[in-house]
């Protein structure tokens, strides 16, 4: 499979590994964009969230957890942001499930969250689309 992530992981491109196991990877991203930016991919390939079983899920978070951890107590680092886009709707480029993590610092002036639009129809009504449970009260 032509897929960049799978050769990283399995030494065919170069990359920068912060941490691997059996299951998961965690690299630099080569963006450099801002300071930190690592990518955490399981070694099985899966697309995104949607394809991804709930072991190959669970495995990657406990990397990304791992990782977090790391960041805030041995690297100077007080927070991270976790970030993922799953679907080429949702903004992924690369079709191997990745999620990103920016590790962050108290004033590091670094804007993570996106700047929404700004709802265009009522909350209550998209609810009802979404909504997986039945009638409440
Ligand atoms: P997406 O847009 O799919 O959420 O994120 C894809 C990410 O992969 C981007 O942040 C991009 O910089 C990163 N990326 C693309 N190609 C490579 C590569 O060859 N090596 C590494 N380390 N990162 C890559
Ligand atoms: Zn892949």
């Amino acid at each position: 499979m032509d897929c960049i992530f799978c050769k990283i992981i399995s030494g065919g491109l170069p990359g920068k590994i912060v941490y691997e196991d059996e299951y998961a990877v965690v690299f630099m991203d080569i963006a450099g964009d801002v300071d930190g930016h690592m990518l955490a991919v399981p070694r099985k390939h899966v697309k995104n969230i949607l394809d991804c079983d709930p072991d190959t899920l669970n495995h990657l978070m406990a990397a990304v957890k791992k990782v977090a951890v790391h960041c805030t107590e041995n690297c100077g680092y007080d927070g991270v942001n976790l970030l993922n886009a799953g679907g080429e709707s949702a903004g992924q480029s690369v079709p191997h499930f990745h999620i990103h993590i920016i590790p962050r610092k108290k004033g590091d002036g670094i804007d993570a969250w996106p700047a929404f639009p700004g709802a265009r129809r009522k909350t209550e009504e998209v609810y009802e689309e979404l909504r997986m449970t039945g009638d409440a009260g």
